[in-house]
């Protein structure tokens, strides 16, 4: 059911407004807190995604490491194995052979001892790094975990409030016209939440520029829907912000 009166649509919006206002409220009360809250859990969450990194770098190069020693012991074998094979060769192109091997097994052992000296280095940065992480994250862990604590009291502190005034809300919101609200919604966007004004003392409620004699004897007839000229926020009369709470 839409109201249809002009003075109806009035109290409609300035409810809406009045209940708007105290909603307002309550979030200055919970002040930055929602939104620390958030930036510290997306600060935390970066930092445990890091640590992760770090223990795949960590794992790699222990495995890295293991391999290439694996393989040099081995290759000591190998040589061990052809110096033998040496002495009991007949042939100087057998010689020759077995000397190209052991070169060949000690050139490949530099290589490998390189490899996991490169692997050490990665392990012991990745270790440093990880330590550092740790302790940060526990810091900042517990500054998430209090200021939760925070933030959760808060709300309960005003849950019950705030959801009267969304079922207010919604109350009010189903009986305006649409093209109302819209019209509200748009001016409270623009102008810092306050969209529906009483004429005070000859004057805007919200820039406080005077409003002529002329548009107040127009607007206390509630025949249309009158904006300040100098804001474009929608104008009341005094005798409509009597208490109208959702005009039931
Ligand atoms: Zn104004």
């Amino acid at each position: 059911m839409k109201e249809t009166s002009v003075e109806n649509r009035l109290k409609l919006l300035y409810s809406l407004q009045q209940v708007d206002l105290e909603l307002q409220e309550i979030q200055e009360m919970k002040g930055d807190l929602p939104h620390t809250v958030g930036a510290l859990q997306t600060r935390v969450d970066e930092m445990k995604e890091r640590l992760d990194t770090l223990a795949a770098t960590i794992k790699e190069s222990k495995l890295t490491r293991e391999r290439a020693d694996n393989e040099i012991l081995e290759l000591i074998e190998k040589v061990e194995k052809y110096k033998g094979q040496q002495l009991s060769v007949k042939s100087n192109r057998q010689y020759d052979a077995l000397t190209r091997e052991i070169e060949n097994a000690e050139q490949r052992s530099v290589l490998l001892q390189q490899g996991m000296d490169e692997a050490e280095n990665r392990l012991q940065t990745a270790k440093t790094d990880s330590d550092a992480l740790k302790v940060q994250i526990e810091e900042l862990t517990a500054e998430l975990k209090e200021r939760q604590k925070e933030l959760k009291s808060v709300n309960k502190e005003h849950e019950k409030e705030e959801l009267k005034l969304r079922h207010d809300r919604d109350k009010i919101t189903v009986r305006l016209d649409k093209g109302d609200l819209e019209r509200y919604d748009r001016i409270m966007n623009a102008k810092g939440g306050l969209a529906v004004v009483p004429v005070k003392r000859s004057a805007c409620g919200g820039c406080f520029s005077r409003v002529p004699p002329q548009k107040i004897l127009e607007l206390r007839k509630n025949a249309s829907i009158h904006v300040c000229e100098q804001c474009g926020r929608i104008l009341v009369s005094g005798t409509l912000t009597e208490p109208v709470h959702s005009a039931e």
